[in-house]
C-alpha cells in the first residue's frame, strides 16, 4: 500500500478521497490554489501544499508545480479525482516516467477512450452495441449527407475530441447538415483544438443509462450495476439514481455482463463508467469515462462496495476485493447535485456561508466541503455538495430524498436545493418517467 497519497483536487471530492486514504490509514497531501486556503480538504489533510493562483489553469492544472508538490511532501501516489487532469494521459505519463503511481488507468487507455471515434470503434469490437452513425470521422460534407441519408435524420454532429457536452449539433434534415457541420467543427476547434468530427443518429427520447466498471488491469473485471443519469440540463447531470427505473434484472445482467467482459478483454485497470443511451429497450455506447464519477455514491449506497478504496486498492496491486457473484444490488439509491447557483436561471451564486445546517438520519450521505463561514469561490465549477440517499425500494429512496431536502439549509449564497425539492413531487419523476429531455422541457415551462 502507498504511504502518502496527494490527492490533486479540491472540494467535495478531495474530501471523499481523503477519507478513504484514513480508513486505509495513508497520510494524505492536499494541494490548493490561494483561492482554497480555507478550504475543509485542507484543514483535514495531514499536510497541505499551496499550488498556485486561484486560475484552475495556474493551480489545479498545472503540472510542473502539482510535481512540486509531490517532490516536497513525498507522496508515492497521486489521486486526481474528477475533472483537473483526471482524464490527462500526458499527466499519467509523466507520472509514470517519476515513478509516482496514478491512481487510474493507463495512460494509453485515458487516451484511447478520450478519443471518442476510436472509443467506439474499440468498444464495438468488444461487443458493446453503438449508435449508428459514421464509421470514424467524416471529412467532407458530401459524405456526412451521404451517410445522414443512409442513418435517417435527424443526426447529430460530434467532436471525436468532446467532452462536456460541446461540439455537438444536431441536423433535422439535410439542409441543415451543412449548418450543424460547420458550427460543431468551429466549436470544438476552439475548445479542444481538434476539429475532427463524426456524426450519430440523434436518438428522440433515451434515457441516459451508464454502467459502473472495474477492472484490475490483468483481466478480470466486474461490474456493479447501472446508474440511470437522464435528469441532465445542456448535458450536465444533476439528478442520478440506482437502478434504473427503467431496466429489469434480466436487462440490468445482461448490459453489465456485456461491460465486465469487454472491460477484462482491454485489460482495463481501476473504475471506469460506460455510458450508454437508451431507448425501446436497446442500449447505445456513447462514450466511456476512465475516472472516477461525481455519481459513484449511487452505486456505494446499493452495492456497499467502497469504489475509492477500491480505486487505491488496484493503483497498489491488489486484486479486486469482490467477485461478480459476491456483489448483491440493495434498494434503491438518489443523489441530488447541490450547486451553488440560482435555481431558476441556473446563474453562479458564489459568496459566504452564513448558516449552515446538513440533513441527516437513516440513509442519509452528505458529500460536500463546506462549512459555516466558507466563502464558495467564483473560481470553479460550482458544485458544493452531492445528497445521496438510500432507502429499501425507490418509493422510501424519493420520501427520505424529500425530506432530507427540506431538512437542508444554506444561508448566504443560492442553491440548487429548490429545484429538487420541487422536481420530487412531480409526478413523472415520482413515476421515474422521464427521458434526456425531460429537465429541459419542465425549465421551459413558464
Ligand atoms: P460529452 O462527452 O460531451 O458529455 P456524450 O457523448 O457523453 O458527450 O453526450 C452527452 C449527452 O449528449 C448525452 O448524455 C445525451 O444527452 C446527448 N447525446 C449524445 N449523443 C446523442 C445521440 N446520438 N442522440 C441523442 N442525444 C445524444
Amino acid at each position: 500500500m502507498f504511504e502518502k497519497i496527494l490527492i490533486a483536487n479540491r472540494g467535495e471530492i478531495a474530501l471523499r478521497i481523503q477519507r478513504a486514504c484514513k480508513e486505509l490509514g495513508v497520510a494524505t497531501v492536499a494541494v490548493h490554489s490561494t483561492a482554497d486556503a480555507d478550504a475543509m480538504h485542507v484543514r483535514l489533510a495531514d499536510e497541505s501544499v499551496c499550488i498556485g493562483p486561484p486560475s484552475a489553469a495556474d493551480s489545479y492544472l498545472n503540472i510542473p508545480t502539482l510535481m512540486a508538490a509531490c517532490e516536497v511532501s513525498g507522496a508515492d501516489a497521486i489521486h486526481p479525482g474528477y475533472g483537473f487532469l483526471s482524464e490527462n494521459a500526458h499527466f499519467a505519463d509523466i507520472l509514470e516516467e517519476h515513478n509516482i503511481t496514478f491512481i487510474g488507468p493507463t495512460a494509453d487507455h485515458i487516451r484511447l477512450m478520450g478519443d471518442k471515434i476510436m472509443a467506439k470503434e474499440t468498444v464495438k469490437a468488444l461487443g458493446i452495441p453503438v449508435v449508428p452513425g459514421s464509421e470514424g470521422a467524416i471529412t467532407t460534407d458530401e459524405e456526412a449527407l451521404a451517410i445522414a441519408a443512409e442513418v435517417g435524420y435527424p443526426v447529430i454532429v460530434k467532436a471525436s475530441a468532446g467532452g462536456g457536452g460541446r461540439g455537438m449539433k444536431v441536423a433535422k434534415t439535410p439542409e441543415e447538415l451543412p449548418v450543424a457541420l460547420a458550427t460543431a467543427r468551429s466549436e470544438s476547434k476552439a475548445a479542444f483544438g481538434d476539429d475532427t468530427l463524426y456524426m450519430e443518429r440523434y436518438l428522440a427520447k433515451p434515457r441516459h443509462i451508464e454502467v459502473q466498471v472495474v477492472g484490475d488491469g490483468k483481466g478480470n473485471a466486474i461490474h456493479l450495476g447501472e446508474r440511470d443519469c437522464s435528469l441532465q440540463r445542456r448535458h450536465q447531470k444533476v439528478w442520478e439514481e440506482a437502478p434504473s427505473p427503467s431496466l429489469n434484472d434480466a436487462q440490468r445482467k445482461q448490459i453489465g455482463e456485456t461491460c465486465s467482459n469487454a472491460i477484462a478483454q482491454m485489460k482495463y485497470r481501476g473504475v471506469g463508467t460506460i455510458e450508454f443511451l437508451y431507448e425501446n429497450g436497446e442500449f447505445f455506447f456513447i462514450e466511456m469515462n476512465t475516472r472516477l464519477q461525481v455519481e459513484h455514491p449511487v452505486t456505494e449506497m446499493i452495492t456497499g462496495v467502497d469504489l475509492v478504496i477500491e480505486q487505491i486498492r488496484i493503483a497498489a496491486n491488489a486484486p479486486l476485493s469482490v467477485k461478480q457473484e459476491d456483489i448483491r444490488f440493495h434498494g434503491h439509491a438518489i443523489e441530488c447535485r447541490i450547486n451553488a447557483e440560482n435555481p431558476s436561471t441556473f446563474m453562479p451564486s458564489p459568496g459566504k456561508i452564513t448558516y449552515y445546517h446538513p440533513p441527516g438520519g437513516l440513509g442519509v450521505r452528505v458529500d460536500s466541503g463546506v462549512y459555516v463561514g466558507y466563502t464558495v469561490p467564483a473560481y470553479y465549477d460550482s458544485l458544493i455538495g452531492k445528497i445521496i440517499v438510500h432507502g429499501k425500494n425507490r418509493n422510501e429512496c424519493m420520501m427520505r430524498q424529500k425530506r432530507a431536502l427540506n431538512e437542508f439549509v444554506i444561508d448566504g449564497i443560492e442553491t440548487t436545493i429548490p429545484l429538487f425539492t420541487a422536481l420530487i413531487n412531480e409526478p413523472d419523476i415520482i413515476d421515474g418517467q422521464y427521458d434526456i429531455h425531460w429537465l429541459e422541457h419542465y425549465l421551459e415551462k413558464p
